[in-house]
Parts: C-alpha cells; sequence; structure tokens
C-alpha cells in the first residue's frame, strides 16, 4: 500500500479526462438479463416493433447486449460539458461530525438546473430523436425531475417535449411544472382526457390522483398516435442505464486518479438507473475477476421491489402497452401508500439490476422514510446540500456503514451515489419537521393482491 495521498474536499476530472464511450454491463454478464417481450406474442422484441415506439438508435441500444463500448456522440460530450464532470466529494465534514474511521465519497450529480442525474441520459435521448428527424417526444414524469431533464435537453435540440406528469404531483409541485414550461415542454395532468387509456382510467376511478404506470400508458399512447413522436423513459430500461454509465466511469476515473479503491458502493434504486450506471464499471471488474467490491442497492420499505419483490416477467405499466420485463416486482397494479413522500415509487426494478441481484453480485436493504429524512437533514447541515429523498435512502445506509466503522475501527471506503438536489421537495421536509411523516409498510397481503394479478408467462 502505497501512504495515502491528501485528497481533496472535491475530486474532479479534467475535461480531457471524461469518458468518451458508456459503458455497456450486459456485454460481461455470462447470464444476460432476460430479453423484453411483446405483451401480445409473448415473444422477444424485434428492433422492428421497439422502434415503433422509441427512437431507433435508441431501440438498438435497448438490445444490444454484446457490444461493452458504445462511443458518446460528440454533440452529447459538447452538452455533458456545460455540466460535467460532476464532483466526487470527500465527506471529510461528515466523517468528523460520525467520529467515524471510515472515509465516505459521494458523486454529486445535482450540480444542474434540473437537479438530478437524470439530465445524463435525457440529452442522450433527445439527441438521437433529433438525429432521427423526429418532430418531438412524449414522456411521463412522477416527481418531476425527469420531466425538467427532458425539457431542458429537447430545448436545446429544439424537439417538441410533451409530459404527462402524475395529477397529484403536478397539483402539488407547481414550480416543477413551471421550470418544464420554462424550456417549453407541455405538461398534461395525468390521467387526461386526451388518450383512452387515460378517459378509461378516468372512468374507472373517479377522482383518481394518478400514478407513474398510468401516466407511462398515457405517454406511449400520445407517442404512437401522432406522426413524428416517439416516446422516452427516463428510468429501468437497459438504454437508461447504459447513458447513466457516465456516473460509474467518472466516479471510477476520480477515484484511481488518487488510487483510492472503494470497499462498498451505495445507491438509491428507484428504477434504477442511477445506481446500474454508478456500479456498471465496478461490476464489469467483478464479472472479469479484477476486483470485488460490497453493491448495496437501497430501496423505500413502503416500495421494496427488490427485499420483497418476486423476479418474474411483468408490464412495466399499469395500462399494460409496454414490452414485458423479466424484472423484481411488486406487481404493475402496485400503488405505493398515499403518505410515502421519499420518490423511488416504481413497482419494478431494471432488468440489468434485476438479474445482477439475482446472482447475488448485489445486495439490498430498505428503509424507512422518516429516518431517510433524519439522515438528510443530519447530512443538509454538516455537508451543506439540500438532499432530495430520492438520494437521501443511499446517505442513511452510507452512514449506518460509517457507523458499523466506528465499532469495529475499519477504515473502509465508502462510496455513494448523491443523485440530486431536495428544493422541490419542501412539502415533505415540512411533513418531517412538522411530526406529520409517518411510515407503513405494505403487508404481505397487500403486497400479495397486486404480485397476484402479474401476468402468467
Ligand atoms: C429519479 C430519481 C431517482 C430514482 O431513479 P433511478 O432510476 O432509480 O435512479 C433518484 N434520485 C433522484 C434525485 C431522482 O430524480
Amino acid at each position: 500500500m502505497t501512504a495515502e495521498k491528501k485528497i481533496p474536499y472535491k475530486i474532479y476530472l479534467e475535461e480531457s479526462e471524461m469518458p468518451k464511450a458508456w459503458y455497456n454491463v450486459r456485454a460481461h454478464m455470462e447470464k444476460k438479463p432476460a430479453p423484453i417481450l411483446n405483451p401480445g406474442t409473448l415473444k422477444p422484441v424485434t428492433k422492428e416493433e421497439l422502434s415503433g415506439i422509441f427512437c431507433e438508435e435508441l431501440a438498438a441500444q435497448e438490445l444490444n447486449d454484446t457490444d461493452a463500448w458504445i462511443e458518446i456522440p460528440q454533440e452529447i460530450r459538447d452538452f455533458y460539458r456545460m455540466y460535467r464532470p460532476s464532483p466526487l466529494v470527500r465527506a471529510y465534514c461528515l466523517e468528523e461530525k460520525l467520529q467515524t474511521p471510515a472515509h465516505i465519497y459521494y458523486k454529486f450529480e445535482g450540480n444542474n438546473t434540473s437537479g438530478s442525474h437524470k439530465l445524463n441520459s435525457a440529452i442522450a435521448q433527445a439527441y438521437y430523436a433529433k438525429k432521427q428527424g423526429l418532430k418531438g417526444v412524449t414522456t411521463e414524469t412522477g416527481a418531476g425531475q425527469w420531466g425538467t431533464a427532458l425539457s431542458m435537453a429537447c430545448s436545446y435540440f429544439d424537439l417538441d417535449c410533451q409530459v404527462y406528469m402524475v395529477k397529484v404531483s403536478y397539483e402539488q409541485k407547481p414550480f416543477r411544472r413551471e421550470v418544464m414550461r420554462t424550456y417549453g415542454a407541455q405538461v398534461t395532468p395525468s390521467p387526461s382526457m386526451n388518450t383512452e387509456v387515460g378517459r378509461k382510467i378516468n372512468a374507472e376511478f373517479p377522482g383518481t390522483t394518478g400514478s407513474l404506470g398510468c401516466a407511462i400508458s398515457e405517454a406511449v399512447e400520445a407517442a404512437v398516435s401522432q406522426d413524428g413522436y416517439r416516446y422516452v423513459l427516463g428510468s429501468v430500461l437497459s438504454q437508461v442505464l447504459l447513458h447513466q454509465s457516465i456516473i460509474g466511469l467518472e466516479t471510477k476515473a476520480a477515484l484511481d486518479k488518487y488510487g483510492i479503491k472503494a470497499d462498498m458502493i451505495i445507491g438509491c434504486a428507484g428504477g434504477g438507473s442511477n445506481l446500474g450506471g454508478l456500479i456498471s464499471p465496478f461490476v464489469g471488474e467483478m464479472l472479469r475477476g479484477e476486483a470485488d467490491y460490497k453493491l448495496i442497492a437501497v430501496e423505500p420499505a413502503s416500495c421494496p421491489s427488490l427485499t420483497r419483490g418476486v423476479y418474474a416477467y411483468d408490464f412495466c405499466d399499469t395500462g399494460k402497452v409496454c414490452p414485458l420485463a423479466k424484472m423484481y416486482t411488486l406487481g404493475s397494479s402496485f400503488i405505493p401508500s398515499a403518505n410515502h413522500a421519499g420518490g423511488l415509487r416504481y413497482h419494478g426494478m431494471s432488468s440489468i439490476l434485476s438479474e445482477l441481484y439475482d446472482q447475488k453480485l448485489i445486495s439490498a436493504t430498505s428503509v424507512e422514510q422518516t429516518e431517510v429524512f433524519k439522515a438528510a437533514e443530519e447530512f443538509a447541515r454538516v455537508e451543506g446540500i439540500l438532499p432530495a429523498p430520492e438520494s437521501s435512502h443511499a446517505i442513511k445506509v452510507a452512514m449506518d456503514e460509517a457507523l458499523k466503522c466506528k465499532e469495529t475501527g475499519e477504515e473502509k471506503n465508502i462510496v455513494f451515489g448523491l443523485t440530486g438536489t431536495g428544493y422541490f421537495d419542501m412539502v415533505a421536509y415540512e411533513k418531517f419537521h412538522d411530526g406529520l411523516m409517518t411510515d407503513t409498510i405494505p403487508t404481505d397481503e397487500d403486497l400479495q393482491k397486486s404480485i397476484a394479478t402479474l401476468p402468467k408467462v
């Protein structure tokens, strides 16, 4: 071991050290994620079928499980340079506060106007849509981070952007909505009366405040029923994990630059894109037998797809129009309890992460939201950054692991993904401060109900 170099508070890479290609971890997996299926025929989806919903290049990336490196087009690299490389921060103040011998690092993705890592994939998806000569794209957004990122990306490439926003968020997060409109997006509360599936859901559940699965169905329908439009999605898909590998590649380059070997890498997991992107290069090393890491996915106890779900083919959306994916899932009809404010609400998990979890290359844990907000506040007070509730799931577990090191005296290197900022989540913070935040953990019976609706494949 060489003596530890003095590590700066923020480790930045030079622009010239930025990755020029994304890393596709599927290429190095001996057992690949199961293919996505056409919901009608139950046969693996072809590129032609996928190209009806997604841009051609993105459909190809979705199905590509053989090329390890995919070059990042120059136009996308130019855009990345406006807000990347993102800093890898040594959390000296948090270490001090916890009195831990562990070394804690976080990769901060909130340094752009959309406030999260989602811009990394949004700009790629907008680029390929533009390159194909499309007029615009449609999408859904829950809390609004993805919609915001996509509207920024679309305005950069002068594309039309139609966002179906879960109604409850549309009403509770007017500022997110206005950021999207500032970048020229058209924002519609979902379920709407614009689409057949929206009208059907409104008729069946009058007064419903919507769900992500339902907004996805509306956005897909809007894409396939308008000429020159395709649907784009901000998480879950393998193409999104591919684009997000920029996070892990930069992290690895920054650690290597200072001779730091991570022992543990932690990330929050909703659909799995930030965690998948962060760990991909490290998983690659594990798959090639070059190194070993403890990798931890953190999910909310109120939406525990990895820790309590089943590994099966399921619909990706409530309207059952998207391809079927084999994943850890709670069933596409699962909706987290209404008092859940901490994000990460998706019923399933990326098929890549699901397969890695099934092969026991990554582990998973779930945490309750009041604990998450407690950790978020503690982090904000010492490190300065106001974290997104989603990101704070990773903070909570990183802090727990650092406290374990205090007991054992181990100087572990703990790396976690800090995916974004929480400025638009102040209603949830308010609930926490007022002591009104509660935890609801679904019972086995609750989960059985939605799991029973899984398609028979
Ligand atoms: C969307 C989002 C997440 C969760 O999505 P993943 O696809 O699981 O990464 C986490 N943090 C922030 C800030 C987000 O916006």
